[in-house]
């Protein structure tokens, strides 16, 4: 059975970095030196451990987010098992599509690693991921990865961490040498040089710092050590009145406490590939970042009474666990992860899923190493495990104590801004399809399915090209289910813009029984990502309570049939306030058909507009292609908003409607003779300008018109 490992001896954390930055490589070591696994595997050779999914592997890109377990004595408290320490890793996606699987990691860690290209520095993803941490207050260490790259620099790379993301970094280490002279690091704590002999770097060796460069190790010394004790007043007194520095353990728990509230942000540096810093990184993480106790404790909502519940990180406290991640394992089925956040969980016993309010019995409990399972009888406070066979459990649900129910904050999900539609092949694949697309919809909160209600064909919408070219990859691999796709679509939405009052009559009173509903409705439009609110205001009985939810349905109903091109309609608040109804002849379906009748009518009148989403883009380039790539933005209806220097290139921030950026990636590689890059993430939903509308309506009818075939070219 697993040792309990004290709370403080957990750290739940994670490795984000910008794609290509050594994430995978930096993680097989990880695993490699902390004993689990034997052999290095090779991103190159798509042998990796963690990538266990097969398309990821030919990808080379790390989509899922599976948590790993290892262990870890930092290297200079010898073999002491006193201070062995568990650690968690929760693998986080690099490419900005897979925002819910970044997101929801992020939400459930409680440290990261960023890691950074030595020669890049700060990238536009690495950016936007240590925005996310920020929201979620994740507190971060930093690795400067590739020190044995052509071109690298320590310097620079700290500076553009430094000016781009936090004032608050602080080397902790430096490189010895560079390139392919890239020997070591320096710890500026100890002062000295280690060295990572042996096969594999697995020799951590302590010697005397190089003397050239010694003069170097000590000015930066003394920039740690006077950042340092500003963070602690004893320290900082027997600095100035006695020109004494804090001794090594000292200056650890310093440096400790100022990670965890977010004041110092330390700074490592190394090559994975070479197999050198890796573990100095090790020991930081332990020593640095948080344990689940030294967080703030969590809060959620009673599922019933709305009022607010406080969990302290502790055994002792009723169970509640935030499920992270589903996923389809070849081996065992679904697996459903989950982090503790208070309370032990013995197995065969009976969790609430405090979401969907149902309850089930979990029968067995998985610890997940890289390379294998281990079973747990129990589960506590700060355990990151999986469990198999939960039926209706989704990412993001809260899984608790049946006494004691609570529902853990949710996570907020962008909305899937591109559509593609998908058609089975075979009959086989079609009696498939239903099942394959809810399981995937399970596992990704970013992932949703429709029929369209005229053509009926199935369509999936998510957060990006990519996003849906892997989910459709998936659909093949996982489940041998074969579609053939569409052309990506954008997803428009549709609102209105004035409030209107509108009737709608379903009476039909000629032989046999008859029908009657009558409604009367006030459209009126919400605030921008609101949604949708329907409101009963009926009095006295004009029309019977029961009768009220059809109404309700049927609005829903015209909602997603759309407005003006049969996109949904969403930021619409819509009150029932008037109606009649008749004592045989009404009905439930009489009220949705008349509710359905009133929204369509009335929305007509209330000014309608065609919203689409616009996407936050930052392209990277040379400067001599300036011109030529601003130029192209602004024709693409962009709207620039800052043009920054990064050394010798140009980052451009700018607004683009998504309905333009198809095709974005050729032409910036012809427009930069291939050296210009660009990220892209959705940023809000807006107005589509009169004449583009037309266009788009015209569009619509023209692809509905056009056979398959064609509409596939
Ligand atoms: P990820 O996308 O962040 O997971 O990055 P990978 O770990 O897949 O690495 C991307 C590429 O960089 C691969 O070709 C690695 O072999 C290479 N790489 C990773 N770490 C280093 C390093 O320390 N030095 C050098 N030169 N290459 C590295």
């Amino acid at each position: 059975m697993l040792k309990i490992y004290p709370k403080e001896k957990i750290r739940d954390i994670g490795f984000i970095a910008h794609i290509d930055a050594g994430k995978t490589t930096t993680t097989e070591r990880v695993l490699f030196y902390t004993g689990i696994t034997h052999k290095i595997g090779s991103v190159d050779e798509g042998t990796t451990v963690m990538d266990w999914m097969e398309q990821e592997r030919e990808r080379g890109v790390t989509i899922t987010a599976a948590a790993t377990t290892c262990f870890w004595t930092p290297t200079y408290r010898g073999e002491d098992p006193n201070y062995e320490h568990r650690i968690n890793i929760i693998d986080t996606p690099g490419h900005i599509d897979f925002t819910a699987e970044v997101q929801r990691s992020l939400r459930v860690l409680d440290g990261a690693v960023v890691i950074f290209d030595g020669v890049a520095g700060v990238e536009s993803q690495s950016e936007t991921v240590w925005r996310q941490a920020d929201k979620y207050s994740v507190p971060r260490i930093c690795f400067i990865n590739k020190m044995d790259r052509i071109g690298v620099d320590f310097k620079k790379a700290f500076k553009s961490i430094e000016e781009r993301l936090t004032p608050n970094a602080l080397a902790v280490n430096i490189p010895i040498g560079a390139e392919s002279n890239f020997e070591g690091v320096i710890d500026l704590i100890l002062m000295k040089a280690i060295y990572f002999e042996g096969v594999q770097g697995e020799i951590v060796v302590t010697k005397e710092i190089p003397s050239g460069l010694k003069s170097q190790a000590e000015e930066y010394r003394k920039t740690f050590i006077e950042k340092i004790i500003e963070h602690d007043e004893d320290a900082l007194t027997e600095y100035l009145e006695k020109g004494k520095e804090p001794n090594a353990d000292k200056t650890r728990a310093i440096l400790r406490k100022a990670t965890i509230e977010g004041k110092i942000i330390p700074v490592f540096c190394g090559s994975s590939f070479r197999n050198k810093g890796v573990q100095p990184l090790l020991d930081a993480i332990v020593e640095y970042l948080p344990s689940p106790v030294d967080l703030p404790p969590v809060q959620g909502v009673h599922p019933k009474t709305g009022e607010t519940i406080i969990r302290s990180p502790r055994d002792e406290e009723p169970f509640a666990a935030l499920v992270f991640k589903i996923a389809s394992d070849p081996y065992v089925g679904t697996l459903t992860f989950f982090r503790v956040y208070s309370g032990v969980f013995k197995k065969g016993n009976y969790v609430l899923n405090a979401s969907k309010s149902n309850q089930e019995r979990i029968g067995r409990l998985l610890l997940m190493h890289s390379n294998r399972r281990e079973e747990l009888d129990e589960v506590r406070t700060g355990d990151i495990a999986a469990t198999v066979g939960l039926k209706n459990t989704a990412t993001g649900d809260t899984l608790c104590d049946p006494n004691n129910p609570i529902i853990l904050e949710q996570i907020e999900f962008p909305e899937p801004v591109i559509s593609i539609k998908v058609e089975p092949q075979t009959k086989a694949d079609q009696e498939k399809l239903s099942l394959v697309l809810k399981k995937l919809s399970e596992e990704d909160p970013t992932f949703k399915i429709k029929t369209d209600a005229e053509t009926s064909e199935t369509i999936i919408s998510g957060m990006g090209e990519f996003h849906l070219e892997i989910l459709v990859d998936r659909m093949k691999r996982e489940f041998n289910l074969n579609v053939q796709t569409g052309k990506p679509q954008v997803a428009y939405k549709e609102t209105i813009k004035k409030k209107v009052e509108s009737e709608g009559k379903y009476i039909r009173q000629s032989g046999g029984r008859g029908q009657y509903g009558h409604v009367w409705l006030r459209l009126e439009p919400l605030e921008r990502g609101k949604g949708f609110e329907f409101v009963n205001i009926i009095k006295g009985g004009v029309i019977p309570q029961e009768y009220i939810p059809a109404v309700e349905k049927g609005v829903k109903e015209a909602l997603e049939k759309g407005i003006i091109a049969g996109y949904p309609v969403s930021d619409v608040k819509v009150t029932l306030y008037d109606g009649s109804f008749h004592e045989v002849d009404s009905s439930d379906f009489a009220f949705k058909i008349a509710g359905s009748m009133a929204f369509q009518s009335g929305a007509k009148i209330a000014d309608p507009a065609l919203l689409e989403p616009i996407m936050k883009l930052e392209v990277v380039i040379p400067e001599k292609y300036l011109g030529d790539v601003t130029g192209d933005i602004s024709s693409k209806r962009g709207s620039i908003e800052n043009i920054s220097d990064r050394g010798m290139i140009k980052v451009i921030e700018a607004k683009v409607p998504l309905a333009e950026m198809f095709g974005f990636a050729t032409k910036l590689r012809s427009l930069t003779e291939g050296r210009g890059v660009f990220t892209m993430e959705f940023d809000h939903y807006q107005e589509v300008p009169y004449n583009i509308v037309q266009e788009i309506i015209g569009k619509i009818s023209t692809n509905k018109n056009k056979s398959d075939k064609e509409y596939k070219e």
